[in-house]
């Protein structure tokens, strides 16, 4: 481990010549909530946040996004014929990143990154991308991170990890785009010999403050569709109203539809996310919906995130334990308790035995 210390005029100075070579985004304070921003040349990411509103999810996966475009003029020779729309390749980071929202995107990966399928987009734009994080000193009240695969200094996704340090930061390149990043913005410091047992202490501290858990051991074991016919559905989807919210501000969540637009001669091919909370989500032409009751939709949006990702890639579930949506539920509905129940469930019982989170 390479350890940099990075004082406040080389940090200033840093994403001054990191601009100059990057698209660089860093959280921002709009209104009273801090999100992802593009920043000007003369604005600062400003860390003075735990967690954005919004994940950083848009920066590699905007919520539209157009794919195509095309002419529908009959005088041309290109009428009807789809042109793709260049997509972003060339170097971007992501300044100030927490461990959480950074593990989403190796997630997500599994999905549009395989042997069988790439979405182009999406990989396009992930590699362009440098992740340079930010550790959390201490956690919100519900974030549970360190029982979904990370932790508050979490190193997974990241290419460098930044703890801060008084009005300065320690700096550990992880990849060989994190040690690019770092020699672009001049961050040469050498820390000091007791550096890394400080940080150890930090951490310790941090992960200390990380007070919610869920159990996720059973899910693996547990038969589909006992799960799937568990009486508990009902009930927990009862206050939902189904506003989509939980799906949009998850770093995990992936799914999107994909929409023609027209206006005169000419028309683009997009896609725009999309949320399984939503009925017209499964809305077939026909009328036919697979999915019509809410009970249903939010059955769907948990055994997707904790069964069937845990069933399809053996690598633990489809959440990073951020709190964003047990924050953001208008109801209250949480993440935690359901995963509890899930995992608690005992199907020859019929009862659940629920772990309070
Ligand atoms: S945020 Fe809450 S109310 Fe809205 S769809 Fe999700 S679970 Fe339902
Ligand atoms: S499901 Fe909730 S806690 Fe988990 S990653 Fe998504 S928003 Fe965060």
């Amino acid at each position: 481990m390479t350890l940099i210390k990075i004082d406040h005029q080389s940090w200033i100075d840093g994403i001054k010549k990191a601009k100059a070579a990057y698209r660089v985004f860093g959280p921002v304070k709009e209104k009273k909530d801090h999100e992802f921003k593009l920043l000007d040349e003369d604005r600062m990411p400003d860390l003075d946040c735990q967690n954005t509103r919004m994940s950083p999810k848009a920066i590699i996966y905007p919520q539209s996004q157009i794919m195509f475009n095309y002419s529908l003029d009959e005088s041309k020779d290109d009428c009807r014929i789809m042109k793709e729309v260049e997509n972003v390749s060339s170097p971007q980071a992501i300044i100030g990143i927490r461990p959480c929202d950074a593990l989403a995107f190796p997630i997500v990966r599994r999905n549009f990154d395989t042997p069988e399928y790439q979405d182009t987009y999406w990989v396009k734009a992930y590699e362009a991308t440098t992740f340079v994080g930010l550790a959390c000193s201490s956690a919100c009240g519900t974030c549970f991170c360190t029982s979904a695969g990370t932790g508050p200094f979490g190193e997974e996704g990241l290419d460098v990890l930044m703890v801060a340090d008084g009005d300065g930061f320690y700096a550990n390149p992880l990849t060989e785009k994190g040690r690019a990043f770092v020699k672009t913005a001049g961050w040469t410091g050498k820390a000091d010999s007791n550096a890394a047992e400080k940080i150890e202490q930090m951490k310790t501290a941090a992960e200390a403050s990380v007070t919610s858990s869920v159990a996720t051991d059973r899910l693996h074991d547990k038969t589909i569709l006992e799960l799937y016919n568990a009486p508990f559905w009902e009930q927990d989807a009862f206050a939902c109203i189904n506003c989509g919210t939980c799906t949009y501000i998850c770093p995990t969540c992936w799914c999107f539809d994909v929409q023609d637009e027209i206006s005169g001669k000419s028309g683009v091919r997009m896609r725009n996310w999309d949320s399984c909370m939503s009925p017209l989500f499964t809305l077939h032409a026909s009328g036919h919906n697979p999915r019509p009751q809410k009970h249903e939709r939010l059955r769907q949006r948990f055994m997707h995130k904790l069964k069937y990702y845990v069933d399809k890639y053996d690598n633990g579930i489809q959440c990073v334990g951020c709190g964003r949506c047990i924050r953001l539920c208008p109801v209250n509905i949480d993440i935690r308790s359901i995963c509890n129940k899930m995992n608690n469930f005992d199907a020859n019982a019929c009862v659940c035995k629920v772990t309070s989170a």
